[in-house]
């Protein structure tokens, strides 16, 4: 049976269960039955939260009693499976984690639980969150809902199909370099990386420490709205989370656009953009014009290295991270004949290669006589990209262009060309490099029928400011309405 909530936003099946007009028990039965229809053939979760029928039922029975159920009313969320659940298995997708089955939440889970948030399940990821297309997990590849020869995105490719798929209403996922925006993108819908240190990252399976950021995906601004408001805040665990008020973001969610100035990046339309994708992020900018924004064009001149840069700072960091997967903790070990041996076997047999990869190419660029030439000039570049946007923000109050130079690739087109897969990333890695928030908000669709995304910048801790621009964007266009068939 088709699910009867797939056309509704979260806000919507909210008012439908706060006001009796359906259950929690009946969305998560709908959801999880599009589960059971679509999920062998997308792929998109790992696990299947066994309690989430109960939950929804204690939830129910709250509601009926006249006690609160919280802002999220009961709503299935399909957590990204790098996020620690509590005796729920959580593998990062990796066969290091095979069995992995953490003894405690991460905090924005905790968050989201006692927000009356239920967790659904937990989606499918590159392993270790190192990908843009969802092809590197252990678990096999999670296909595109909108085209099955098209991956969905990564690396919280199975959080963005989940949602695409009509398999959960929201999604968690986590962004480094724009695992949340470039699914988001590829997927056609709304995903929202916050503010470095706005979301806690405690529990967060790390990735790298300085870039990582957990947030919101669903099909609308207003949703991401909902679930930021529930999973943002000062967090003592996390001693980079910050400790600034948080807000409940649905309530400047109807702020106008007029009189915001919107600047339009000359960077963001040189070569390798696609002709389409082009043309849906000038139509959009449009849509902003008429709504009374002032369309400025701005510049970011070290654009050209963020790439770059990126693939030095975040492998470092990886390197560092993933020494602690060494066959005497958590859960995979190599039978070997040494202890040396096990160390090495362990983590030769259960890391992937793009993984491995990436621990060598930051354990060079760490290593003495490399640090300076690699590491460190990396970071200096990281300053001035993060000059560039300070100096951007003095001009206009939100930076708008493409998620991605191009709509979602084919399968397997990539795989072998991890340049063309780095390039993919080439809108989405400053925004982590300089920590500010950003936006994907989907704007169009190419001829074939994929996805177009647009990213809208802010300042930092502006994230208010990028939910209300999406919102009013939503407000005025449908393609967060269009669901891929089936
Ligand atoms: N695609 C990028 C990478 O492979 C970003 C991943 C992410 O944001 N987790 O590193």
């Amino acid at each position: 049976m088709p699910n009867e909530f797939a056309s509704y936003s979260a806000v919507e099946l909210c008012r439908l269960i706060e006001s009796g007009n359906a259950s929690s028990l009946d969305v998560v039965s709908s959801f999880l039955g599009e589960i059971e229809s679509s999920n062998d053939d997308v792929n998109a979760m790992i696990s299947v939260s066994e309690n989430c029928l109960e939950t929804a039922k204690a939830i129910d029975n709250k509601r009926s009693r006249g006690q609160s159920i919280g802002p999220l009313c009961g709503i299935p969320i399909a957590v990204k499976d790098g996020i620690c659940t509590k005796g729920l298995r959580t593998t990062a997708g990796s066969k290091m984690l095979e069995t992995f089955v953490p003894p405690y939440n991460a905090t924005s889970v905790d968050r989201l639980e006692l927000a009356g948030g239920i967790v659904l399940g937990k989606s499918n990821l590159d392993e270790f969150a190192m990908g843009g297309s969802t092809e590197r997990s252990y678990f096999k590849p999670t296909l595109n809902p909108w085209s099955k020869d098209h991956v969905p995105g990564g690396s919280s490719g199975g959080s963005a199909a989940c949602v695409a798929g009509t398999m959960a209403p929201l999604a968690i996922g986590s962004d480094t370099g724009g695992s949340i925006r470039q699914p988001a993108s590829f997927c056609g819908i709304t995903g929202l990386k916050p503010t470095y240190g706005r979301v806690s990252r405690y529990g967060l399976i790390a990735f790298a420490s300085s870039l990582d950021q957990i947030g919101p995906m669903a099909w609308t601004a207003e949703d991401c709205a909902l679930l930021l408001s529930a999973v943002a805040g000062y967090d003592p665990r996390d001693s980079t989370s910050a400790n600034v008020a948080t807000e409940n973001y649905l309530d400047r969610i109807e702020d106008p656009i007029s009189g915001l100035k919107l600047g339009v990046c000359t960077e963001h339309f040189g070569d390798g953009l696609d002709s389409e994708v082009e043309k849906a992020i000038r139509e959009a900018i449009d849509v902003f014009a008429d709504l009374g924004a002032d369309v400025k064009t701005v510049s970011l001149p070290h654009s050209a290295s963020a790439v770059a840069t990126y693939y030095i700072v975040a492998p470092c960091e990886a390197s560092s991270n993933l020494a602690r997967y060494d066959g005497v903790r958590y859960t995979t070990r190599a039978v070997a004949d040494s202890l040396e041996q096990m160390y090495s076997k362990t983590r030769a047999e259960c890391f992937g290669t793009e993984v491995q990869n990436r621990i060598m190419l930051g354990t060079y660029a760490l290593s003495s006589g490399y640090y300076d030439a690699y590491y460190l000039k990396a970071s200096k570049v990281r300053r001035l990209i993060k000059n560039d946007f300070d100096a951007a923000f003095e001009e206009v109050d939100l930076i708008v262009g493409p998620t991605t130079p191009t709509p979602a690739f084919e399968l397997g087109s990539n795989l072998s060309d991890p340049i063309s897969m780095y390039l993919a990333d080439i809108f989405t890695v400053s925004a982590n490099l300089a920590g500010i928030p950003a936006i994907s908000i989907p704007c169009g669709f190419s001829k074939s029928g994929l996805p177009i995304g647009l990213q809208l910048q802010g300042r930092p801790f502006a994230e208010s400011t990028l939910l209300s621009a999406g919102h009013q964007f939503q407000k005025q266009t449908d393609f967060h309405q269009q669901r891929p068939s089936s």
